[in-house]
């Protein structure tokens, strides 16, 4: 992929049986989506260079303010929005999560799920944004700036990063530092989004595309992707948990406005419906996959 006279292989599998899914995404024309008919993930090309990212990261509340996403950069009131998704993931994993054990999140921002996590499990937390790890000290027994920091002899039982995957764009690399990290029986969670979001999987779109596709999300995963990913990686599946995070009401508003943000009419209505969001769970046609996978069989 690297030399553009050679032909376009999956980052994820090597497979040359490709399709464009998409032609641009969104902030970034020059990009396409392209889907791997043989591990059915979805990938960006070409992706960013380091130089390309560290721009990008810089302004990245510039970036998600042109989104229209609420950015706030008060990390009290964002962890206090973050805190009933927290609450969600936790009942889905809980199991994972033995008391007194030690736990890595990665990404853990303002430590939503690590302050639920911490009372049962000893925490400690990777996050780049200064401001963010502060917040998230009080949760923690110990923080850093990047997974490169941690040391080697530092161990843990689980390691779990939750939207956080999508953005790495050597998973391997990524998963050979976690190896070490990880004791012998222990876990790897992640949660990203998945290529079977009903958006793009059902309704097909082209609106939801244009917003959907973002520079920083190198890959939209499958099932059969992550396993791909984390066999290579040397750690076997042990659970996928499909999950779907926004509702009817959403896709409603989705097919009637073609943007974000939702619809009032439409929330009264349907904005407590969870029969719908059970009908693409159990069909494992959702927005969030979750995919836990263990370091021995
Ligand atoms: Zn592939």
């Amino acid at each position: 992929m690297k030399n553009s006279n050679k032909k376009l292989e999956c980052p994820i599998c090597g497979s040359m049986n490709l399709d464009q899914i998409h032609d641009r995404i969104w902030s970034a024309p020059d990009k396409k989506v392209y889907y791997c008919k043989d591990c059915l993930v979805g990938f960006l090309n070409p992706m960013m260079t380091k130089a390309e990212e560290k721009t990008f990261y810089a302004a990245y509340n510039e970036h998600t303010k042109k989104r229209g996403v609420t950015v706030t950069t008060d990390p009290l009131e964002f962890h206090q929005k973050s805190v009933p998704e927290a609450l969600i993931r936790w009942e889905r994993i809980n199991h994972f999560f033995k008391e007194g054990s030690r736990i890595l999140e990665v990404g853990g921002s303002t430590g939503a799920f690590l302050e639920i996590c911490s009372q049962v499990c000893e925490c400690v937390c990777v996050e780049p944004d200064s401001l963010n790890r502060k917040f998230a000290s009080q949760f923690c027994i110990a923080q850093y700036e990047y997974i490169e920091d941690v040391p080697d002899s530092e161990k843990f039982d689980v390691i779990c990063l939750f939207h956080v995957f999508e953005h790495i764009q050597n998973p391997g690399a990524f998963l050979k530092k976690c190896s070490q990290l990880i004791k012998d029986g222990g876990f790897i969670i992640i949660e990203v989004p998945h290529i079977e979001d009903p958006l793009l999987s059902v309704y097909d779109l082209k609106a939801y595309k244009d917003f959907y596709f973002q520079p920083m999300h190198h890959y939209i995963y499958s099932a059969k992707a992550l396993k791909h990913v984390f066999e290579s990686g040397g750690f076997f599946e042990k659970e996928i948990i499909y999950c779907q995070r926004y509702g009817l009401d959403n896709h409603l508003a989705w097919l009637k406005k073609g943007k974000p943000g939702g619809d009032p009419k439409l929330t009264e209505l349907f904005g407590n419906n969870t029969e719908y969001c059970s009908v693409l769970e159990n069909t494992g046609k959702t927005d969030t996959i979750m995919y836990v996978a263990a370091k021995e069989r």
